[in-house]
């Protein structure tokens, strides 16, 4: 089910036609489907109900305060990659001990919080976090769960650059050293090694790569003969950018976990992002101008890679579509920009648009995951406003910063 379509040939979140909003918010702005992000949210829950796993929203893929509540509400953890996260996920409401704490650069300040809120687990990534880890629990007279971040060496065949699994990428262990910092943990008398954990990449729209994941897990069982309380198996499953892009089939995946687990009797963790609140939110924006320039059509938007950078940095592609369908669409090849001064300010090249004019809206689909959270204050713009629409309601869930609040400092 799209929460997000065209009705009546308008584009409508929910139920509410897109063009009421630009009459009510200034552009650009973000605008989420609550409906798509339960949706999205139940989806997943339902293909691993088998096996209930622990879900921890990852938080840096949008980390609006009111969307963690809603997420908090249908029984979502978060995995966090900074204090600030860690901070945000508790302010929604989500209890520690749904929380996981990653990254390779955990300083001590975040440490310190993390142990002292005793979330569920630290997920550790090298052998001086663990003995500094160590260190601080014990003057806290604690012991710590953590768990290990594993570099399986298995890439996702996704983007290089959202590729994290690779043996010679910064993340987590390789098989060996994973071996030989279990051994020296156990030695470590304020750590409780409860959980191994991979993320090897995000948009992975394939079970192969996952699959490759659970074999060599097994075998790290089988070689360290630990019984992990948990298994914490990432996020990074892929959804529908392209129209011949296939989302992940998570009964696949289901299935396959289902089998992994037999015979175990570990929890499962995921740390879902993109899957639940990627295809929930969309970005408006206005054409400022239409310039014909050497044969192009330039069609010259109000919002910018400060407010979306997944295209300058990844080379994304996000489907853009008009506002209101006209029915008449023009031949020509429109190549849709930002304002900001950078060449690779730019967004997807379309043919057969439908007629348009300066002055009008389109919108930017998908972009509910790494949208907002990746944006910027670059040319001096302010960020931009969150709108929510549930059913037949919206409202502003995050303010346009304001003009003021951007030129003092
Ligand atoms: C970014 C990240 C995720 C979320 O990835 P998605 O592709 O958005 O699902 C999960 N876990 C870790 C450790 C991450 O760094």
């Amino acid at each position: 089910m799209n929460y997000i379509r065209l009705r009546k040939n308008n584009l409508y979140v929910d139920n509410i036609s897109t063009l009421k909003l630009v009459k009510k918010y200034e552009t650009p702005f973000y605008c989420y489907s609550l409906s798509q992000l339960k949706n999205n949210y139940y989806r997943f829950n339902n293909a691993f109900k088998e096996i209930e796993p622990i879900i921890c929203f990852s938080v840096k893929s949008n980390a609006n305060l009111n969307l963690l509540r809603e997420l908090k509400k249908m029984g979502a953890g978060a995995d966090v990659v900074s204090i600030g996260e860690l901070f945000k996920a508790i302010k929604a409401g989500i209890n520690p001990n749904k929380i996981v704490f990653s990254g390779i650069g955990k300083t001590e300040k975040e440490i310190k919080a993390a142990i002292k809120k005793n979330i569920l687990l630290i997920n550790i990534e090298s052998e001086s976090e663990a003995n500094l880890i160590n260190s601080i629990s014990k003057k806290f007279s604690k012991k710590t769960s953590i768990g290990i971040r594993l570099n399986p060496n298995v890439t996702g065949k996704t983007h290089q650059k959202i590729s994290t699994g690779g043996k010679d990428e910064k993340f987590g262990l390789v098989y060996k050293d994973f071996i030989n910092l279990c051994k020296k943990i156990n030695k470590m008398k304020n750590l409780h090694l409860k959980g191994i954990s991979v993320h090897i990449g995000s948009q992975i729209t394939s079970v192969e790569p996952f699959k490759k994941v659970l074999i060599i897990i097994d075998k790290i069982i089988n070689k360290t003969k630990i019984n992990f309380e948990f298994i914490d198996l990432g996020g990074g499953m892929g959804i529908s950018y392209l129209k011949k892009e296939k989302q992940i089939n998570l009964k696949k995946y289901a299935k396959l976990v289902n089998k992994f687990l037999k015979n175990k009797d570990s929890k499962i963790i995921f740390e879902p992002g993109r899957f639940i609140i990627g295809n929930a939110g969309i970005l408006i924006t206005k054409i400022i101008y239409i310039k014909k320039s050497n044969n192009r059509n330039f069609v010259i938007l109000d919002a910018g890679m400060n407010n979306l950078m997944r295209p300058a940095l990844y080379n994304a592609h996000h489907e853009i579509v008009s506002l209101k369908k006209t029915g008449k669409s023009l031949r020509e090849n429109f190549k849709f920009v930002g304002p900001v001064c950078e060449s690779s300010d730019k967004f997807s090249d379309k043919k057969n648009f439908s007629n348009i004019r300066e002055g009008e809206y389109v919108a930017l689909l998908n972009v509910g995951a790494y949208g907002m959270s990746l944006s910027s204050n670059y040319n001096t713009r302010p960020t931009i406003a969150e709108v929510m629409v549930s059913g037949s309601k919206h409202k502003i869930i995050k303010k346009r910063q304001s003009l003021e609040n951007l030129i003092n400092n």
